[in-house]
């Protein structure tokens, strides 16, 4: 499929709030680049690279590795949206990628050398140099090859992200981004992000944690009858709530 017409399949606008989208035309002066932390049914970082009018995206299954003897698999998806790039909030539990996304880093990218960097995709190995607020220097993707006892993985290649040797390593703290978990945007966490879409539900929750600690039971107590009623009853209250018009919090 050309262009987002995958991007746009695999979802339903009337329910999502992520835009529609459309490839853009001309040149951009620098080519933007944003990385996704997208709490959906397994946490990972969505990476995506500007490049002919659209992000070219990569699921990155776990927080990026500063050491370059670690790599990180990373599943190419569908081309999204430039508009995506500042896309936080979300997407409503039974639609494509249902969770909670949040702008993780943004910045620009460049190719490190010369070439054509849709070549090198296709060639599957690019080099390119980072300038977003948390990942920065010379990092690569390079393809793998694909499963041929999985046919049906044919649109979805994994591919390798890879720290390269530069100012901007850190073998003796290879895993500092992943103390990095809120917003760039926004400097929030995913669980505001999430709370913000369901006001009234999260807010009860947690005046200052006052009602929380009182409502966590302790480790060796079982739960009671009545707490057990009260589950029940916020279960049973949660699909009405869902229905009001959902407070925007920005
Ligand atoms: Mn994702």
């Amino acid at each position: 499929m050309a262009g987002l017409d995958l991007y746009r399949a695999k979802r339903n606008f009337g329910i999502t709030a992520e835009p529609r989208g459309r490839v853009a035309r001309g040149k951009t002066k620098a080519a933007r680049v944003v990385i996704q932390r997208h709490d959906a049914t397994r946490l990972h970082y969505d990476l995506r690279l500007e490049l002919d009018g659209v992000y070219k995206s990569w699921a990155v299954t776990k927080t990026p590795s500063l050491d370059p003897a670690v790599k990180r698999l990373a599943v190419e998806v569908e081309d999204h949206p430039l508009d995506y790039g500042t896309f936080e909030g979300t997407i409503p539990q039974g639609q494509y990628g249902g969770g909670t996304v949040q702008l993780w880093d943004v910045g620009t990218w460049a190719p490190q050398g010369e070439s054509d960097p849709l070549k090198d995709l296709a060639k599957g190995h690019l080099k390119f140099q980072m300038n977003g607020e948390r990942m920065r220097g010379h990092w690569a993707l390079v393809r793998l090859r694909d499963d041929a006892a999985k046919p049906g993985r044919k649109t979805r290649h994994n591919w390798l992200l890879i720290k390269e040797n530069d100012g901007e390593t850190n073998r003796k703290d290879p895993d500092a981004l992943q103390r990095e978990v809120t917003s760039v945007k926004t400097g929030r966490t995913l669980e505001q992000i999430a709370g913000a879409k369901h006001g009234k539900v999260w807010n009860s929750n947690r005046p200052d944690g006052k009602a929380e600690s009182k409502a966590t039971p302790k480790k060796t107590a079982t739960p009671t009858r009545a707490k057990k009623k009260t589950q029940l009853t916020k279960a049973a209250k949660k699909p009405t709530t869902k229905k009001k018009p959902a407070k925007r919090s920005r």
